[in-house]
């Protein structure tokens, strides 16, 4: 590849990226939680079937460990406690959700599968002795195996339930959780005061489905259909979760804004059945095949489940591709595999520094060169229409938006049901009572599907619990957002922060990155859960009493650390707006934001140099710069 094609690569990709660069940041989105609650209810739960239990949890109760969410990060947390001798009757999982799951409750769309090896992402597969059915789990089949775990585990889980929020009660070393769950429409919520000896922050990163602010929403929503794909509305479409046929979806013209990860996996289900699909796209993802295959129980126990440690050793082997750090032999072999420039995202083995920054970043802008040529290649092959091929091509470094695999999602676009509508990187300029308009066209729909993604957050905002709308006050009353948009914010390890005695974050800030979610999580959990082993054994006189803080002068040299490393985050000045570069807002920041973003970063140096730096922590069991203290 000659220097001529790099930088023609870098033209193109700023003239899209300036294209799309809007002054609103996050706030061109709105919150549907907020501003459209009908659209953010729960259309799996059973309320009666709710009520007519005990909650798991009451008035005045007091547990050992109040874990918020029941997803995978919170499942991970919870069964790593179990594994450390911690009794599973002293923990409970809180969920806003009907039940366990966390995203994978939600999300029950048609032709939901992940496309990140079930057998890497599923979690405690060795614990459980659980084969997952094909290479790529469906939706269904993870949330199955949430409630699996949480079998297995024997774990407790409080549904319905939102925290609202956690205050550190200093003269009884606990947290007070105020909580309310909603019982359904017709009941009384109910409103719940326990007090915990440790809280767990669990509460995930895609809890806020949203929409694009545009002028005419509720017009368009008072006489047409709307929905979010979280909150997929089988009474409308047909089928059922697991079973994509939509057959009420054949006298409607339906239409699809978005074409991130969730969408793609949608157009094909959907253009099966629709009269006719209009998908509204404003960035084209790059989109590779996803070859699925059942899972052959023979190779599965000599091959993949062969011995004691098999999955961790997979799920290291997956991560040392995506970290630019291949091993001898791929085991997982697929699109995400050979994404090796998403090192740019989850960094990599190579230590980057102001001298060194610029050989790096051309290293890995040509690195992604081939992988980004050859998904391009693959759109004319797919796509028979050129110009609509032509739209359908992303143009952006492969680190700065999460790639998608599908497929049959490019080939969808041949059948004469399925009508691109590109916005020129602009997006939907409004909604009318009957459809919505681009570029002056107004495109006429029974149905909106917004496939607009989750809102997330930046700055002191992405704080843990804000964004879910959780209060969490620490020692002398601090807040935990003013932590996060503080001079002296810091975590330790990106599990402990100072301040917040017995609180365990799930790492956003600190910790490492992974396209495989799963991945990380579990080393969290496994490092939070022999952290508080640890200090349960030296507390042994007295474990109810037992308080764990990261101290001042130790997170500080730590978050020093995480701020040398991330200089590397100067690669997403190239990028298109998306929520890995806060929709383009991080390269307006004053200097003194990207310093403090600099300390928020995930670990610099990837995933293998931060797991090592805590299982040495781990084994050396000094617990050296956190405060153990008991009465
Ligand atoms: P994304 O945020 O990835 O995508 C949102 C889409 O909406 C983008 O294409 C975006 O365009 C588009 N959009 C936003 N505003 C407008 C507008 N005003 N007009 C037109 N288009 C607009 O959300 P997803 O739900 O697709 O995915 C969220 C995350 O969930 C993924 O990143 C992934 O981590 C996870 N996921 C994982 C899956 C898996 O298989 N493991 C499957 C599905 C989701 P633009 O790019 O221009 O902002």
């Amino acid at each position: 590849m000659g220097p001529d094609v790099a930088s023609a690569l870098h033209e193109k990709y700023a003239e899209e990226r300036d294209k799309r660069l809007r002054p609103e940041g996050f706030d061109q989105y709105v919150d549907l939680r907020q501003d459209a609650p009908g659209l953010a209810a729960d259309p799996w739960i059973d309320y009666d079937a709710l009520a007519s239990q005990e909650p798991a949890l009451k008035n005045g109760d007091d547990v050992k460990f109040l874990i918020t969410g029941a997803g995978h990060i919170s499942l991970l947390f919870a069964g790593r406690l179990v594994e450390a001798g911690f009794d599973p009757k002293d923990i409970c999982l809180v969920d806003t959700a009907g039940g366990w799951g966390g995203t994978w409750y939600w999300n029950r769309f048609p032709g939901l599968t992940c496309d990140v090896e079930g057998y890497i992402y599923l979690p405690f597969l060795e614990e459980t002795g659980y084969m997952p059915k094909q290479k790529y789990s469906s939706g269904e089949e993870i949330r199955e195996h949430c409630e699996r775990v949480a079998n297995h585990f024997n774990l407790r889980g409080l549904f319905s339930t939102t925290v609202l929020s956690q205050v550190w009660d200093e003269s009884t070393r606990r947290w007070v959780v105020k909580m309310q769950q909603n019982r359904g429409p017709d009941r009384a919520k109910l409103d719940l005061e326990v007090t915990a000896q440790f809280i767990y922050t669990g509460s995930g990163l895609f809890t806020c489905p949203k929409a694009p602010r545009v002028p005419g929403f509720e017009d368009f929503r008072r006489n047409r259909h709307v929905f979010h794909p979280s909150r997929w509305d089988y009474n409308y479409t047909g089928g059922a979760p697991g079973d994509p046929t939509l057959v009420k979806l054949k006298d409607k013209v339906v239409g699809i804004v978005g074409t991130g990860a969730t969408s793609i996996q949608i157009v094909p289900e959907v253009a099966k059945w629709a009269k006719h699909l209009y998908v509204f796209q404003r960035t084209p993802s790059y989109c590779s095949p996803r070859p699925q295959a059942p899972t052959d129980p023979e190779t599965w126990s000599s091959e993949v489940a062969s011995k004691k440690g098999w999955q961790k050793a997979r799920r290291h082997n997956f991560d040392k591709y995506t970290s630019n750090d291949p091993e001898e032999t791929d085991l997982i072999n697929d699109g995400w595999t050979q994404h090796r420039s998403f090192a740019g995202l989850v960094g990599g083995p190579k230590v980057i520094t102001p001298a060194n920054y610029e050989e790096y970043a051309k290293e890995l802008f040509n690195l992604d060169i081939e992988r980004a040529e050859r998904v391009r290649a693959l759109v004319d092959h797919q796509v028979q229409d050129a110009a609509t091929a032509a739209k359908l091509k992303a143009w952006y470094p492969g680190w700065c938006k999460r790639p998608t695999f599908h497929s049959s999602y490019l080939p969808t676009f041949n059948r004469a049901n399925v009508t691109l509508v590109d916005t020129q990187g602009k997006g939907l300029e409004r909604f009318t009572e009957r459809g919505v308009v681009v570029e002056g066209v107004e495109h006429e729909l029974d149905v909106m599907i917004l496939s607009t993604g989750y809102g997330l957050a930046t700055g002191n905002e992405a704080a843990p619990g804000f964004r879910n709308g959780i209060s969490i006050i620490g020692r002398g009353g601090r807040r935990i957002e003013d932590k996060w948009g503080a001079d002296d914010f810091g975590t330790f390890h990106g599990v402990l922060t100072h301040g917040f005695p017995n609180m365990i974050i799930p790492g956003l800030s600190g910790a490492v990155g992974s396209a495989n979610l799963t991945s990380t999580y579990d080393m969290i959990a496994q490092h939070a859960a022999n952290m508080l082993k640890t200090a349960t054994e030296r507390a042994a006189s007295d474990p109810g009493s037992l308080v764990v803080e990261a101290s001042k002068a130790a997170e500080d040299a730590y978050t020093a650390e995480v701020q040398k490393r991330a200089i590397r985050l100067a690669i997403f000045g190239q990028c298109t707006p998306g929520y890995f570069n806060h929709e383009g807002a991080a390269a307006k920041k004053s200097m003194e934001e990207k310093m403090l973003d600099a300390k928020r970063a995930l670990w610099g140096d990837g995933i293998f140099s931060w797991q090592k730096m805590v299982e040495e922590y781990d084994a050396r069991g000094d617990l050296e710069g956190v405060e153990v203290s008991w009465s």
